[in-house]
């Protein structure tokens, strides 16, 4: 190893990874591998916490990209002394400074999914974090002429105009950007991805419970949610209840059973008999519903209470499975049997409002 004195300086971290006795060199900055890198560990760790600040995590990871040429130094003098097995600089740096940000942030490394990665370029001098999204679920009730999704905006369709605040998107508040405004700056998520479990029409009221979604909010500076919240629209109000914070991204999508009150219009008469026929046959019963380039899908109706409701007017309360569309189950258009088919009538869904959705378990992997 006396060779390794005379044809290289190494710092003295640099050194003992090697297996060397010491400091190779009185002035780390002239270390061949690192050029004084190691000693400036502390430095790299209060900028990293500096960056950290606001951000609430209980995991996190330190990733590493060094400056161009280190590793292969290491690797070259490794080569030379044939020097294998042996701890990487980029692996004791990363180690160092994860030690160090636990000891000061009170938070546990996690290396395989941590709640917050830290990548510190050190080429660079730059310090990037990303964040583990969060998946929140909850329950949302609507007034009619509330939308559930953001639509874009009419005048430039999505592309940005004076109309829209340059948003692109439809300034009326909806289910979504309703959520979309109160979650973000509490999670300090820019970006969030809506799954509705089900969805309805803009005329349709969502009564209480609601109807379920997921939010994805991403790269979230915070990861807390409060239960519910309430939101004012110039049509009545937007209520968002049962909100929690799920494990993780859900496998698969529960599937989930609604209740829904149909307003139905019919061209012929339709008397008590007739509804009464309809209650009978549409209990408990499975319908094909033909979608267009896909296979037919079987969903359950079960069951429908309908009544008279003035000249050629029937109000119906129908319990059925998600996916199978209300409009169609009434009209008969790709479904049977449906209503329209068990009454002999042409018919035509007005309206219908969602009374309650049941849903299913969700699973995590
Ligand atoms: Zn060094
Ligand atoms: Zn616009």
């Amino acid at each position: 190893m006396i060779e390794a004195i005379q044809r290289y300086e190494l710092c003295e971290p640099c050194s003992l990874r090697q297996g060397f006795r010491g400091a190779l060199s009185t002035d780390p900055r002239r270390c061949f591998i690192c050029r004084g890198l190691t000693t400036r560990v502390d430095e790299i760790r209060s900028g990293i916490l500096r960056r950290l600040r606001g951000y609430e995590f209980r995991t996190f990871s330190v990733g590493l990209s060094l400056p161009e040429g280190m590793q292969e130094r290491e690797d070259q003098l490794r080569a030379e002394y044939k020097l294998k097995g042996r701890e990487t600089i980029k692996a004791w740096l990363s180690k160092s400074l994860s030690e160090r940000v636990a000891r000061a942030t009170h938070r546990r490394v996690d290396k395989m999914n941590p709640e917050l990665a830290v990548l510190a370029d050190l080429g660079a001098s730059e310090v990037r974090l990303n964040a583990r999204p969060v998946f929140i679920y909850g329950r949302y009730t609507k007034p009619a002429g509330v939308s559930q999704r953001k639509t874009f905006c009419a005048s430039c369709r999505g592309g940005g105009c004076a109309v829209c605040g340059y948003s692109g998107y439809e300034t009326k508040a909806s289910v979504e950007s309703t959520i979309q405004k109160k979650l973000g700056p509490l999670l300090g998520s820019k970006k969030m991805k809506f799954t509705w479990i089900g969805t309805e029409d803009l005329e349709s009221t969502v009564e209480p419970s609601g109807r379920p979604f997921m939010v994805e909010a991403k790269n979230p500076r915070k990861r807390r949610v409060p239960r519910g919240f309430v939101s004012r629209t110039g049509m009545g109000q937007i209520r968002v209840s049962s909100l929690k914070l799920l494990p993780s991204r859900p496998l698969k999508l529960p599937g989930f059973k609604f209740k829904t009150r149909v307003a139905i219009e019919s061209t012929s008469t339709i008397n008590p008999e007739d509804l009464r026929r309809l209650s009978r046959l549409m209990r408990n019963v499975v319908v094909e519903f033909r979608r267009p380039g896909e296979k037919p899908a079987y969903k359950r109706v079960y069951g429908v209470k309908a009544k008279a409701a003035g000249r050629g007017g029937i109000l119906a309360e129908i319990k059925l499975d998600g996916g199978l569309p209300v409009k169609r189950l009434v009209n008969g258009d790709s479904v049977s049997p449906s209503i329209s088919e068990v009454l002999k009538a042409d018919l035509k869904c007005r309206k219908f409002d969602i009374l309650k959705v049941e849903v299913g378990k969700f699973q995590f992997g």
